[in-house]
Formats: C-alpha cells, sequence, structure tokens
C-alpha cells in the first residue's frame, strides 16, 4: 500500500495549494446517503471500528471516523451504489467529490470495506508502486479491454511508499486475475509460494503504514478514546456450541502452500434474520476461524471463500469475524488452529440481532470420543426427580432395515434411527422399555448402518434394568446425534418405548425409512423406466424451474457457452442401481457429480453427463450409488439461456434425499474463482 504525495498532483488534476492527502487530526467525518438499512450502515460503521483499533497503539486511537458535522470542510458521503471505490485522501486538488461506494451486498465484507477507507485515508493500491516490477508481472494481454488504467504505475512524485518493504500481503494488493478476461493471470508474483490479493485483514505492513502516515503514537493522546467500543454487542444474542479438535479430525492445508496440516471442524451456520454477525472463538488454543459461501472444500480452500481471521477477538490469539450475514442462506464456518496438527476444545460463538443456527458438520474419521461407560442406567426417583423425560413409541417390524450390529459379518438386527439434539448442553439419560432385548447406540453425527464403527459415542445393551438398554452421555447444545434402537438378537421384532431423561426436553424424532414393500411408480409423464425393474423402484421427485435468476456455466467446457442450471443435494441410504432422469418442455440435460460440483470446472468430479437418453429431449442415466456419500445433481439445458420448469424423478430402492441447493439471485459474494476472492474493479 502506498499514498499519493500531497506536493505532486494526483493523475487527474493539479493540487490546490495547502491541499493535504492525510484528514486533519486524522478525523474522517462522514454520512450516509439514503439507500442503507440500519442493520447495513451499523455494518460499515462496525468496519470503520475495526479500523480504528487495528491502527490503534495500545488501545490509543490514532484516526477515527464520525459523523460529519456542520462545520466539517471535507467529509466522505458513504453511497449504496455500483461497486466498491473510493477517492484518494481528503484533498488531492482533484474534486470535491468524497463519494465511497460501498454496493450491497457486494462489498458487504469487513476487509472490503477497510480496503476502500484505506483509499480515503490517502492510499492507493500496492501493486502501484514505483518499485513494483522488482516484485509483480503485469500480463497486459489478459486484462480485460478498457480496465489497463487499474494496472498502473505511479513514479516517486506521485506516489510515497513510506520505505516500507514491498508487501505481497497487502489487503491493497490485486488478487492473481483481477480483471482477467479470459481467467489467465494478470498479476503473477516474481517470488514463489507468495499469496496476493487476500481480503481478510489488513497486513502488518498495511497497519505500520498507517501509523506512519498519521504520525500515531503510542503515549500521546491523539484522539479521545471512544468509550462505546463495545456498544453494538450489548444489543447481541449469542450462541455458543462446544467442540473439540481431535486426531480424529480431517486436516487441510490451511494456509494453501502445499504443506501445512491443520486439523478443523466445519459448522453449517444460517441467520434467519439479516444483519451483523460476531462470529468467535474461545480456546486455549490460537484459533483460525474462516466463512464459506455454501460448501468448504477442503482442498480448494480458496474456493467460496468470504472470509477469515486469526486473531483479532478480544484474547488476542482468538478468531473473530464480522460479517454482514444474509437470511435462509448457509455458510460454512471452519473452525482450525494457526499452527499445524493442534488439538484442543474450543467453543464458538456467534452473536447477532437473533440466535443463528449452528450445527458442527465435521466427519470425523473414527470414534471423536472414547465410549462412555456409566455402570448402570438408573430410573430410580432420586436420580429422575430433576429430569424431564421425553419418550417416543415405534416399533421394529419385517419392513425395518437391518443392518451387522456385531459386525461379525452375519448379524441381522432390524433397527430404528432416531435424530437427537438438545438445546441446552447437560447430561442426558438415553434408555429403552420393551417386552424385546434392546440394544442402543449412540452415533455423533451420522450413523452408517455397514460401518457402525463410525462416530460412535456408546453402545449399551443391558444396563436399564433386565434386558433394557441404557446409559447416561454429556450431550453438546445444537448439535445432531444418531440414536440407533436395535435388538440383542437377530431378526426380533416387537413395540418398545425409548425415554430421554435430560435438564430440558429434547429433539427426538425417528428417522428411519421402512417399507421394503414394492410401490407403484409415480407417472410422471415423461420419465420411464424399465418396466422389467420398476415394480420394485422408488420414486422421489422435485420440482424447479430455471429463470433468469439461476446461476449459469459454460456447460459445453467452450468458453462461451451460457446454461443456467440448478443443483441438488442427493444421497441414498440403501447402495444400488438408481435411474435419474427429468421431465420438462425443455431440451433438458443432467450431469452427476461425486461430491462437489465447481462451475467453472466442470470436469472435476463428474461421474456422468447426458443429453437425451430418457424419452426424447429429456435427459436420463443409471447409476450406481453409495449410501450416505454426497452426489451433486446439475440440472441445465441442451441450450443457453433457457429457462421454463421440469422435474427431476429418481427411481431406486428406496426414498433418496432429494435437496435443490441452487444459490439464487445476487449473492453476497463474488462468483467462485480459481484464482482466490476478487473485488470489484473500480477503486479510484
Ligand atoms: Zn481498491
Amino acid at each position: 500500500m502506498l499514498f499519493p504525495s500531497s506536493k505532486n498532483p494526483f493523475n487527474r488534476g493539479v493540487a490546490q495549494r495547502g491541499s493535504s492527502v492525510p484528514w486533519t487530526d486524522g478525523i474522517v467525518p462522514y454520512e450516509f446517503a439514503p439507500g442503507y438499512t440500519p442493520t447495513q450502515v451499523e455494518f460499515i460503521i462496525a468496519a470503520m471500528h475495526q479500523l480504528e483499533r487495528l491502527i490503534a497503539i495500545n488501545n490509543v486511537q490514532c484516526i477515527m471516523f464520525r459523523p460529519r458535522i456542520s462545520s466539517d470542510p471535507y467529509y466522505i458521503r458513504v453511497t449504496n451504489g455500483n461497486g466498491c471505490s473510493s477517492y484518494i485522501g481528503q484533498n488531492t486538488g482533484v474534486t470535491m467529490n468524497r463519494t465511497v461506494t460501498l454496493n450491497y451486498p457486494g462489498c458487504f465484507v469487513q476487509a472490503i470495506i477497510m480496503h476502500e477507507l484505506l483509499h480515503t485515508l490517502g492510499f492507493f493500491h500496492e501493486q502501484s508502486r514505483p518499485d513494483r516490477d522488482e516484485y509483480i508481472r503485469v500480463n497486459y494481454e489478459n486484462v480485460i479491454l478498457g480496465m489497463e488504467r487499474n494496472f498502473e504505475k505511479y513514479d516517486n512524485s506521485i506516489a510515497d511508499t513510506l520505505n516500507t518493504p514491498y508487501d505481497y500481503g497487502s489487503v491493497m494488493h490485486y488478487p492473481n486475475n483481477g480483471f482477467s478476461s479470459n481467467g489467465l493471470p494478470t498479476i503473477e508474483p516474481l517470488q514463489p509460494n507468495v499469496t496476493i490479493g487476500q481480503r481478510a485483514n489488513l497486513s502488518a505492513i498495511d497497519i505500520q503504514e498507517v501509523r506512519i502516515l498519521y504520525n500515531c503514537s503510542a503515549t500521546g493522546i491523539t484522539l479521545p478514546l471512544r468509550t462505546t467500543t463495545t456498544a453494538p454487542m450489548v444489543h447481541l444474542i449469542n450462541i455458543t456450541l462446544s467442540s473439540a479438535l481431535t486426531v480424529n479430525n480431517p486436516t487441510y492445508d490451511r494456509r494453501d502452500n502445499g504443506n501445512s496440516s491443520c486439523y478443523y471442524d466445519t459448522f453449517n451456520l444460517s441467520v434467519s434474520l439479516a444483519g451483523t454477525y460476531y462470529i468467535g472463538s474461545n480456546s486455549a488454543m490460537d484459533t483460525y476461524g474462516s466463512l464459506y459461501n455454501g460448501i468448504f472444500i477442503p482442498n480448494r480452500p480458496d474456493l467460496n471463500f468470504i472470509a477469515s481471521d486469526d486473531d483479532s477477538g478480544d484474547d488476542s490469539r482468538q478468531f473473530q469475524l464480522q460479517l454482514f450475514l444474509e437470511p435462509h442462506v448457509q455458510y460454512t464456518l471452519v473452525a482450525t488452529t494457526f499452527s499445524n496438527m493442534v488439538t484442543g476444545p474450543y467453543a464458538v460463538i456467534v452473536s447477532g440481532p437473533q440466535r443463528a443456527t449452528l450445527i458442527l458438520t465435521s466427519i470425523v474419521g473414527t470414534t471423536p470420543v472414547a465410549p462412555i461407560t456409566t455402570g448402570s442406567y438408573s430410573t430410580n426417583p432420586a436420580t429422575v426427580i430433576y429430569m424431564i423425560n421425553t419418550t417416543v413409541s415405534s416399533a421394529l417390524t419385517v419392513n425395518n432395515p437391518i443392518y451387522d450390529r456385531r459386525g461379525d459379518g452375519n448379524s441381522s438386527c432390524y433397527y430404528d434411527t432416531f435424530d437427537l439434539s438438545v438445546s441446552m448442553a447437560g447430561i442426558y439419560y438415553i434408555g429403552s422399555n420393551s417386552a424385546m432385548d434392546t440394544y442402543g447406540s449412540l452415533y455423533n453425527g451420522s450413523f452408517i448402518p455397514n460401518r457402525p464403527d463410525l462416530n460412535l459415542i456408546v453402545n449399551n445393551d443391558d444396563s436399564n434394568g433386565g434386558t433394557q438398554f441404557g446409559f447416561a452421555v454429556s450431550l453438546q447444545a445444537h448439535a445432531t446425534y444418531t440414536l440407533v434402537a436395535t435388538t440383542f438378537s437377530d431378526m426380533a421384532t416387537g413395540p418398545y418405548a425409548v425415554i430421554v431423561s435430560g435438564a430440558q426436553r429434547v429433539t427426538l424424532i425417528r428417522t428411519t425409512i421402512v417399507g421394503t414393500t414394492p410401490v407403484a411408480p409415480i407417472t410422471t409423464g415423461g420419465y420411464q423406466t424399465n418396466p422389467a425393474t420398476v415394480i420394485y423402484m422408488i420414486n422421489t421427485t422435485a420440482f424447479s424451474a430455471l429463470t433468469v435468476d439461476n446461476p449459469i456455466y459454460d456447460r459445453r467446457g467452450d468458453g462461451n457457452s451460457s446454461c443456467y442450471y440448478d443443483t441438488f443435494d442427493l444421497s441414498v441410504s440403501i447402495a444400488g442401481t438408481y435411474r435419474i432422469g427429468s421431465n420438462s418442455a425443455m431440451d433438458t440435460y443432467g450431469s452427476l457429480y461425486n461430491g462437489s460440483f465447481i462451475p467453472n470446472r466442470p470436469d472435476l468430479n463428474l461421474i456422468v453427463n447426458n443429453d437425451d437418453s430418457n424419452e426424447g429431449t429429456q435427459f436420463g442415466f443409471a447409476v450406481s450409488l453409495q449410501p450416505h456419500a454426497r452426489y451433486t445433481l446439475v440440472a441445465t439445458t441442451f441450450a443457453d439461456f433457457e429457462t421454463g420448469r421440469y422435474t427431476v424423478v429418481v427411481s431406486g430402492l428406496q426414498r433418496v434425499t432429494l435437496i435443490r441447493t441452487t444459490i439464487i439471485g445476487t449473492t453476497p459474494v463474488a462468483p467462485i474463482t480459481t484464482g482466490g476472492y476478487q473485488t470489484n474493479p473500480a477503486s479510484n
């Protein structure tokens, strides 16, 4: 980052005599143009305060943003216009227009706002430095025609590096593919193994340069201390979720340098009210948090990235993100550590105007916690008097699924599954009541029938009096557990009840998929399966429509096709062959992916593509699916820019899970790119 010299003109005109780039006394008065909601204004002001806090030395403030008063000769006007941009400095003599444009939602990432405010404070982009050609190469042949101006280099008469080194890690540096016309890099670092274009936070050198320009001091009180820096927090509602990183957690290359290995957890995060949310941690570990739009792809942590943070929390080793979250959007929070291979307990706290939904979704490789041996389950009134019971009645029948409970290759026990979650952490007693000899198992997250050893927390046969299972277990709030109720012996059937006792009523929902009885196929008009096999098929149908608000991708991969598409999460609970097809007046086109679909790399993860195998112009294919794997179905059209209604039908041995996951309309972050997170072009 570097700032323009005040004694020479910025390249748009001639500086006025006596003009100055730095704001007088470090004070930037502001006003907001109409066009923002109160929560959006709050978010921008909170980013201003965060910038003040980063520049402050020993809490002595050095720059300040405050509402303008009538006697202010200069002030910025924050406007919800197109793109993210700011003029440079208080007064370069060029214009009296000091509009700072922060488009909602495109610019509503804290580091992007701070990037623009650094322009306001007087700084150019890092790659405009006079010495930049010693550090980067600009590939003008890849720059969008007309955008070359964004790669201008300023000489020493205009720009001052403040004697700081070139900073690849500056928040003011463009990414590799900024303004790229063809996806190829527009900027290439000349040094190996450096990352450019980060929009997570100010770098140490960014902070140092502001302090130099504004003569910040660690001792002198240059500005009155702000006494209400934590004021926004008092109106917030917190949700806290405890977890722990263990050697059973997955790892990923967090620093994306090819050799970092950090254990991590993933959380689904969503909110029902738009607004500013604070996402932080509390731990003895040095934590590191990242937020993603939609899914997190461990081997491509740059995709879907919104923001990350290492140490902005109150305790200096804790992450804290401040973000504007949209309602009903699925975000993924990745909680990890600054260093490799660190394990330990921690908590995530999300604060905002309303309670957020935060669900731990990490898939751990083996048992995440040691099995709990509790001796005996007791229904003694003395121990349950403070307990609140939740009871669910069920029955095992010949229509229930079976699994190899003893893991000896030949046991066959009918079972039920239940989703179990609690809203208050604590010890819960879980047991059964039945004439059968029952057997209970609790799993962290999912139960995988052909791998009953995975995710297991506790097993029990007879601890609850006679032949009934029972155990005590410490449950976390808002985590999803799976209770498996089965029998000690093979092929036993009969009614039973599950009772969960604890400090509060729990959520206990039977999720067993029953019914091996063949069901007549649903006639959908277009989709026909083989008559010889359909009588054993169960259909799952999803209705949707492609509209101009759908995302597009280059379906033919020829660089210029543009097809609207939908994505669906698809998973099955029984392995087997499934037929997947469409019914529509459009000429549809279907693709199935293993795991994630990456729109700008549709060749990755691809299992099968089909255009017209299913009667006329409808896609259709048969594919062998594994249970509890996650597949992505992409439904699109043969031709570009086609819109219309359609139906997806999946036929197989059992009902499948088919959930539309398309993100429609404007999204708060830039489109997925392969070169990192990219901000809006306009800047100065
Ligand atoms: Zn900029």
